[in-house]
């Protein structure tokens, strides 16, 4: 066994009474949180020991819809005039990039997010993931990059009829009996599907039958953009949410991603299946898609959680856009700020919660231990009442000393000591541009 004591904190711990401690302590065993509060140091005997300095002690963060082969992006434009739109976007730059990755683009694009993702206080990550020239075994490369970082992961693959049908149902069920094999909590897995516009009814068929046999969730893009609407309409005569009724694909275990175009009705029937509503503020303002409807989402009672889309690997930036985004569109300066932060900290853990078994997103004991030392000393007053703001105006600007995820210490004073971070950054800086080269060359 080893253990670890955290003293000199400020904790915050999003327990369910919502409790802080100042100048309190975090005592860890193996990979679990045993004792949080005012205690003496020497209660426990601990292997090893982290002064906070004063500084705050917080749950680590669950980013609730990544994509991790997205890292090679940046600073790339794609060839010939800008898209113009979400399916140009699509087709000029997303869809080419994905086909573009081979097995160690995909290794090296996540392990970098993932780098980042540490950094940033992140320590659960749901990804979606594609990359047709190499699918077969694609998500045995992301799951090595989580284990290298030593975070947790739930990992997918993007089924489409977009190259051909049914591409990514074999990787999804491989991967999946894998991890239900291995019963391995780290890592876990759902059905992944692109989005109702690249599916057809023989790909969902399958998806569903699937699905049910093996006792998993569907993660899936719905409403990102009209076009899904439209041709979903057009093709089949049926709003978005009453084509996923018909497959069985909404429920508890599903997530479905964006929503932006879902109607009041289909709201409820989110809410009256208990599915799960990721939302993307950052992603969706970059594209030009316009807004979530968050608060009707929440008034109409639907769990609904955030993610980056493979923005960043930064979660309180997006609960900032959210609710910068609400604000300027209602013109009204009272709405979404808490509901920015309960959906972050609160929803992306009922979320996780869902679908890993170790309980995380508080710091209390029996929770798994994932746990974040920002390198932020509060000069205000800090409390259960006052956290939001510090969340959103000084954590989200902080650099993080230390991230502890699976009871492992990850990063230590800013640095992450087990991987040679110069090395993957040079072998990531290499590989890029010949990525952007045979994009370039299929454009
Ligand atoms: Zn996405």
């Amino acid at each position: 066994m080893s253990s670890l004591l955290i003293t000199n904190a400020d904790v915050v711990t999003l327990d369910e009474e919502n409790r802080f401690f100042e100048n309190g302590s975090v005592y860890i065993e193996d990979q679990q949180i045993v004792a949080v509060g005012n205690f003496a140091a020497d209660r426990y005997a601990a292997d090893r020991s982290i002064d906070a300095g004063g500084c705050v002690v917080m749950p680590g963060l669950i980013n609730a819809h990544h994509h991790l082969y997205s890292t090679f992006a940046r600073g790339f434009t794609p060839p010939g005039p800008p898209p113009r739109n979400f399916v140009e976007n699509l087709q000029k730059l997303w869809w080419k990039l994905d086909r573009a990755l081979d097995a160690d683009d995909v290794y090296y694009s996540a392990l970098l997010a993932l780098m980042h993702a540490a950094r940033a206080g992140c320590t659960t990550v749901i990804d979606h993931h594609a990359s047709p020239s190499c699918c077969d075994g694609s998500l045995d490369q992301v799951e090595r990059a989580f284990r290298d970082v030593g975070l947790s992961g739930c990992l997918s693959y993007e089924v489409s009829d977009r190259n051909c049908d049914g591409e990514g149902i074999e990787e999804n069920e491989r991967y999946i009996r894998k991890c239900h094999a291995a019963d391995d909590d780290q890592m876990v897995a759902m059905l992944g599907m692109h989005a109702l516009m690249t599916l057809g009814t023989a790909t969902l068929e399958r998806c569903a039958a699937l699905a049910t046999e093996l006792d998993v969730g569907f993660h899936v893009h719905a409403g990102e953009d009209e076009i899904d609407v439209k041709v979903t309409e057009e093709r089949y005569g049926k709003r978005l949410m009453d084509r996923f009724m018909e497959f069985g694909i909404a429920g508890p275990k599903t997530i479905f991603v964006h929503g932006i175009h879902f109607d009041a009705r289909e709201l409820d029937l989110l809410h009256s299946t208990d599915s799960m509503l990721v939302i993307n503020p950052e992603s969706n303002m970059n594209n030009g898609l316009g807004s979530a409807p968050v608060l009707d989402m929440l008034q109409s009672g639907v769990l609904v959680g955030m993610g980056t889309d493979g923005m960043s690997s930064h979660l309180i930036s997006q609960a900032r856009a959210m609710y910068m985004q609400q604000r300027s569109i209602h013109r009204d300066p009272t709405l979404a700020f808490v509901e920015a932060c309960d959906i972050l900290l609160r929803n992306n853990r009922s979320i996780a919660n869902r679908l890993f078994r170790e309980p995380r997103g508080a710091l209390a004991p029996g929770q798994l231990a994932d746990i974040v030392i920002p390198e932020y000393v509060p000069f205000t007053p800090l409390n259960e009442n006052t956290f939001f703001g510090h969340l959103l105006f000084g954590l989200g600007f902080a650099a993080v000393r230390t991230t502890i995820a699976r009871g492992r210490v990850i990063v230590a004073d800013g640095r992450i000591a087990h991987l040679d971070e110069a090395a993957i950054r040079a072998q990531c800086a290499e590989r890029a541009p010949r990525l952007w080269q045979r994009i370039q060359a299929s454009s």
